[in-house]
């Protein structure tokens, strides 16, 4: 059966979101994690509701239904392709891709308890992979609900990936992620990716080194995060983080036979690790650098995401691991962020081509052309506050 997003229906109103903002609400004061009734973390919603909460604007009528209309043609482009979609294109290829990680554990710690080097240096591969896809493509995909089309089970996934297996709160988690980065992508002070900048650091300290300590930080931050909790999140949370260390921690004792806890602990931190510094790059490539909008006069949601959003090219293990809408369809992945990463390759060249002929930009770049140019203006994009763009007439 076909679900359709509450965003893509009629007569939705402001974000829920955005109006919880507007109050001076926190976004998390709510009940659930996910409020499917809503934008959901910047989805669509219809005709003047796009714009709700954005002051500034003051055009033509004419020019104003113009504008909206691209939004609005481009989603019913990608509406048609998403209906015409089985189960296993909207849902169960990307499922499939987690399954096959958690089956391929076992097979991680049994080559890990080998005592040749190449069959442990496998284990070590096959580990830092399947915990790569599990806790960067599944706690992006689970962290947007994407994994099933009950709330309930939704939020399952999103304790079980990002609580157990990703060591964060889930709670924390998706409010930077979708409540912030989404619903305010680049724009200052809200979801300018400012998170991500540690000034103090020299370049290469931040870009080559610093990522290696991702895994002990993440529980660190995570601990850090439990005070805006209830008590009952919190012990949740702790007992949920604990239960995905020391589980990895006893199998590689006892089933790999790991003679010492500092080798087993060392052996977790190198899985943990194998893809840590492309997960910091991508994070900062992506939006960093881009356009960057005023909270007061941002643009419309089209405009936003087309001129702050940035695709990397296909890349056959960062696809598995990190999923599409982390690599080569970031922008359609902020422009329908509902849908799951096959879905967004899938509707890649309809948004790409769309873009193209209606004039807007299309931003893509190459890993390596990305890393030359943060290596190279460290300190402009890395350190200093960034400029607010103005798009003159689309505002
Ligand atoms: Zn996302």
């Amino acid at each position: 059966m076909q679900s359709i997003p509450e965003e893509w229906r009629e007569n939705t109103s402001t974000s829920a979101t955005d109006g919880a903002a507007d109050k001076g609400m926190q976004p998390w004061e709510g009940h659930t994690l996910f409020q499917r009734n809503g934008s959901s973390g910047g989805g669509l919603t219809k005709g003047g509701s796009e714009d709700a909460g954005h002051p500034g604007k003051g055009h033509g009528k004419g020019a104003e239904a113009d504008r909206e209309s691209l939004m609005m043609e481009l989603t019913r482009l990608v509406q048609k392709t998403v209906k015409e979609s089985s189960w296993w294109e909207r849902r169960g290829v990307d499922c499939t891709i987690l399954a096959a990680a958690f089956i391929s554990l076992p097979l991680a710690f049994f080559l890990l308890s080998s005592s040749q080097v190449l069959l442990f240096s496998l284990g070590m591969l096959v580990m830092g992979v399947a915990h790569a896809i599990i806790t960067i493509k599944g706690t992006h995909l689970a962290s947007h609900g994407s994994l099933s089309e009950s709330q309930a089970w939704g939020e399952f996934w999103a304790v079980f990936f990002i609580e157990v297996c990703g060591s964060f709160t889930a709670r924390a988690g998706v409010q930077a992620h979708i409540k912030m980065h989404h619903a305010h992508t680049n724009v200052i002070g809200l979801g300018d990716s400012s998170t991500w900048k540690i000034p103090f650091l020299p370049r290469s300290i931040y870009l080559f080194i610093a990522p290696l300590a991702v895994p002990i930080i993440t529980p660190l931050v995570a601990l850090g995060q439990l005070k805006s909790h209830s008590v009952t999140q919190a012990v949740r949370t702790v007992a949920m983080v604990t239960l995905g260390l020391y589980s990895q921690y006893w199998l590689l004792l006892n089933l790999s036979g790991f003679q010492s806890p500092a080798s087993a602990l060392l052996c977790m931190l190198v899985c943990r690790a194998m893809f840590s510094l492309p997960y910091i790059h991508v994070n900062i490539f992506q939006h960093i650098g881009l356009a960057m909008f005023s909270p007061t006069r941002r643009p419309k949601r089209i405009y936003q995401m087309t001129h702050g959003v940035l695709n990397l090219p296909r890349n056959p293990l960062l696809d598995w691991t990190f999923g599409h809408s982390l690599i080569n369809c970031h922008v359609e992945h902020h422009l329908f962020p509902f849908l799951s990463d096959n879905m967004c390759l899938k509707v890649k060249p309809i948004v790409s081509k769309y873009l193209k002929e209606k004039e807007l930009p299309y931003q893509e770049d190459g890993y390596l052309s990305r890393l030359r140019l943060f290596f190279h203006r460290y300190q402009e994009f890395m350190v200093y506050a960034p400029p607010i763009t103005e798009l003159v007439g689309v505002q």
